[in-house]
């Protein structure tokens, strides 16, 4: 498989057909338990779904040959394989470095559950390699990425900071959700661990939610591999193959999401009622040397700025029509929301908080002109 294109592994890698009917789609294996011919001898070695599913196996496949990693997991969301890999790679006293801008429940999941198991950590600008260096202490045993982050579309250079993690013998884990392995592929910048929230542009189409991990170590991923089965954070079957439905349309939907994104881009950067445009495809954005480096092109994600302010900045969501209001991302339709207010609301007054006046667009794969239509609407 590692051979072909990426399209071609998104369709086929884990998908062969079924053996007994030839059903060109694998069958969904709707099954919590399996018929043993013998005490002791599991046919094909399936014994319960929580240990292995095979449409969950068919998916973590496809998953590993996405990012061009030796090893898969599925889980039931983005934070429970976040939350799978802390327990599995940390213990108390250890400290991690995390970016400033995360996630909100990246950080909350460090802040208000790692934390009071021990693990300490820093938010540190990983924009910055040389202020991640100085963060590291004896204990940092992992330090973590995000990019592009959320909201704000910051770049991290990967390469950089896998350097920094390699000097101190730290685990380089990098949250790939914003990306897609379509757009960005960190283990072969040097990273060790890859997490998704399939939930966005692999499932793509905001009817899963789902998480995965992707990496190429052996004595990991057996330790990953024994608490997802251990701590129970699996997918089920039918997610775990509308998760693979999705994903097999990946290239050709990433590549309609960036087409979109930058005419919208574009069309807010010159717009009088807009103030900042966050995008890095954008030259101005601080960031757009390094995306232009090691990703392919730059993602569905827009942000920006109401120039009237917080008031207005929430005026122009309601004022949205085709743009629906909803939180999340990475679906074919386009969405749009006011993270102060909304996701990113449990961050307020932590050093992850965000102005009032930002919005921020997932941007769909509709007919471009509609969309900007709906914008120039919106923005009155
Ligand atoms: C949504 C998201 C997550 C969390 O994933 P869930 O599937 O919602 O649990 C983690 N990281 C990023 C960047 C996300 O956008």
């Amino acid at each position: 498989m590692s051979s072909h294109g990426f399209d071609t592994i998104a369709i086929h890698a884990g998908q062969d057909p079924d053996p007994r009917t030839g059903a060109v789609i694998p069958p969904i294996y709707q099954t919590s338990t399996y018929a043993q011919d013998a005490v002791g001898s599991p046919r094909l070695g399936y014994e319960y779904s929580r240990s292995a599913n095979p449409t969950r196996d068919a998916l973590q496949t496809q998953l590993a040959a996405l990012e061009g990693g030796r090893h898969g997991l599925a889980f039931a969301s983005g934070l429970a394989a976040e939350d799978t890999l802390l327990r599995a790679a940390l213990k108390p006293g250890d400290h991690v470095i995390i970016p400033d801008d995360a996630y909100g429940g990246t950080y909350r999941l460090f802040a208000r559950v790692a934390a009071r198991w021990g693990v300490e950590f820093t938010p540190v600008h990983t924009t910055h390699t040389d202020a991640v260096r100085a963060a590291v202490r004896p204990s940092t045993r992992m330090i973590w990425v995000e990019t592009p982050t959320n909201p704000l579309l910051g770049i991290t250079d990967i390469a950089s900071i896998a350097q920094v993690a390699r000097d101190h013998e730290a685990l380089l884990v990098v949250d790939n959700t914003f990306a897609s392995p379509y757009l960005q592929q960190p283990l072969a910048l040097g990273a060790d661990v890859v997490v998704h929230s399939t939930t966005k542009y692999l499932g793509g189409h905001s009817d899963v939610v789902g998480g995965a991990l992707v990496l190429s170590d052996d004595a990991i991923e057996a330790d990953l591999r024994f608490h997802q089965n251990a701590m129970g954070s699996i997918n089920g079957p039918f997610d775990a193959w509308l998760t693979s439905r999705g994903i097999k349309t990946l290239g050709v939907r990433m590549d309609r999401h960036c087409d979109n994104a930058e005419r919208v881009a574009d069309y807010l950067s010159h717009h009088p009622k807009v103030g900042r445009v966050y995008y890095p495809g954008l030259d101005t954005h601080p960031g757009h040397e390094v995306a232009a480096k090691q990703m392919r092109r730059f993602g569905g994600m827009v942000s920006f700025t109401a120039a009237g302010g917080p008031a207005e900045a929430e005026a122009i969501c309601n004022r949205a029509e085709l743009f629906i209001l909803a939180e999340s991302l990475g679906g074919i339709e386009s969405l749009i929301e006011h993270p102060g207010r909304m996701t990113h609301a449990s961050v307020a007054n932590s050093p992850l908080e965000v102005t009032a006046d930002l919005i921020r667009l997932s941007v769909g794969i509709e007919t471009v002109d509609d969309l900007l239509a709906d914008l120039e609407r919106a923005l009155g």
